[in-house]
């Protein structure tokens, strides 16, 4: 970077979003940078390799809603398999496999909660998820679960009118090298530094002037991709503040958090018939086990909301020490010494991301919509907590960095 040049354009954050809007700004005859704190690019989408061998995803897995996804289309210009197979649970419920009932019942529980939700849509009602549950259920603690995951807060954190906003094609597709490692190739060729914390940007006059850790910088235009977790902390102060209604729809969007335990298992360790989904279920705890996927020896695990920051902090070995009772709880003591190789995620700890994805909280409305409108045609605000119905997803992410370029451009123009 040369500390003092002008740019028209700066873009903060090189996650699914920042990249997304320098290939659109590049695309646009946009001269840009792209600031990024940490070493890498890619943000909550990271590929790690396991046992120097297999591709794991420690944030981004899915793409979600697939076939109008598009990383979808990026995955097949750049070579990167994914699989579109649908999956198939099996349930281990307290010391056992479960086959009393079908495995799809805890899923028609949810699919009837959906349907509540939708009723409260149409009347505006902005209650959480939590209240339109049936407590003595005897799937409730498996829907809780899975809440969990999907907004990374629990039930009683998110509003309905969020979730009901989302869009769903049931096509979740996972990627062979890793969706962390197709964001990082897409956005390969983008003008990005590393290592490049800003801290202070002083919008009340043009130039624009972005205090980082490699320099002062100025652009007449910035688009902001960090997450609502660090906006919410006030990592990167404003001068002037950010006005009311920003701030609003910050709070309003929180992150919740999501973790991803893997590890490695010997080949004999478990059974070749044994199922690839696994809810397992006992007292107050429910996870879903995946083996083996796209062949390989491997096991994981997810944990999300409330749990996910207590297990967080409790460090690695907390996690590990859970994975592996749950593995011995199905398969038997005998695996716990055939398990490896274990690698955990932590993105609460993360100081550029500080938690999973964003969850709108109940009673609050359109702050989606707030969180993406520019401030005075000079601030403008990109990534997944601003898309409307693609949020807590990369390509909602994406999606939000084509639209904040056109918001640019249109101010330019
Ligand atoms: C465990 C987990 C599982 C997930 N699973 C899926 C899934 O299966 N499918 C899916 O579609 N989505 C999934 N998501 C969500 C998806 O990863 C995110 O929605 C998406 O990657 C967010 O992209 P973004 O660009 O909005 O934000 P980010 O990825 O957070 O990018 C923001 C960037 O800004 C940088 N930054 C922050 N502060 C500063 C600063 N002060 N100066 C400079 N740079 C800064 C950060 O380092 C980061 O690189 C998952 C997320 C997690 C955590």
């Amino acid at each position: 970077m040369t500390k003092t040049s002008n740019y028209p354009l700066i873009i903060i954050g090189a996650g699914a979003a920042g990249l997304a809007a320098s290939e659109m700004a590049t695309r646009r005859g946009v001269k840009h940078r792209v600031l990024e704190a940490s070493h890498r690019t890619g943000g909550r989408g990271l590929t790690e390799i396991l046992a120097d061998q297999y591709p794991v995803d420690l944030g981004c897995h899915w793409l979600h809603s697939g076939s109008i996804n598009p990383y979808t289309e990026w995955a097949t210009k750049l070579g990167f398999d994914y699989s579109i197979s649908r999956w198939d649970f099996s349930m281990f419920i307290d010391g056992a496999w479960y086959f009393d009932t079908d495995a799809t019942a805890p899923f028609r529980y949810i699919d009837e909660i959906n349907a509540r939700m939708e009723g409260c849509q149409k009347k505006g009602d902005a209650c959480s998820q939590w209240e339109l549950a049936d407590s003595d259920n005897k799937w409730n603690q498996f829907f809780q679960y899975w809440v969990s995951l999907m907004s990374s807060v629990d039930a009683d954190q998110v509003s309905i009118l969020d979730i009901c906003e989302y869009l769903d094609t049931h096509e979740d597709w996972p990627v062979m090298k890793g969706y962390g490692a197709l964001i990082a190739r897409q956005g390969v060729d983008c003008p990005v530094d590393l290592n490049c914390v800003v801290t202070k940007i002083n919008w009340g006059d043009l130039p624009i002037s972005i205090e980082t850790s490699q320099g002062v910088i100025t652009a007449d235009r910035v688009v902001i991709t960090a997450s609502t977790g660090v906006l919410n902390a006030g990592d990167i102060e404003f001068n002037p503040k950010l006005p009311g209604w920003k701030m609003e729809a910050i709070n309003a969007l929180p992150l919740g958090n999501s973790n991803y335990t893997f590890c490695t298992f010997e080949p004999d360790a478990i059974d070749p018939d044994a199922p690839d989904h696994i809810l397992w279920q006992r007292d107050d705890q429910t996870f879903w086990v995946r083996l083996r996927e796209f062949g390989h020896p491997y096991a994981f695990t997810s944990t999300g909301g409330r749990f996910a920051w207590w297990l967080e902090k409790q460090g690695q070995n907390a996690s590990i020490e859970l994975f592996s009772e749950v593995m011995v709880d199905i398969f038997g003591s005998s695996i716990r010494d055939k398990l490896s190789n274990f690698k955990v995620s932590a993105w609460g700890m993360d100081p550029w991301i500080r938690g999973a994805y964003s969850a709108a909280q109940p009673g609050k409305t359109g702050m989606r919509a707030e969180l993406a409108r520019c401030i005075d045609d000079r601030l403008f605000f990109a990534g997944e907590a601003t898309s409307p119905e693609s949020f807590s997803t990369a390509h909602g992410a994406y999606q939000s960095g084509h639209r904040a370029i056109n918001q640019v451009c249109d101010s330019l123009s």
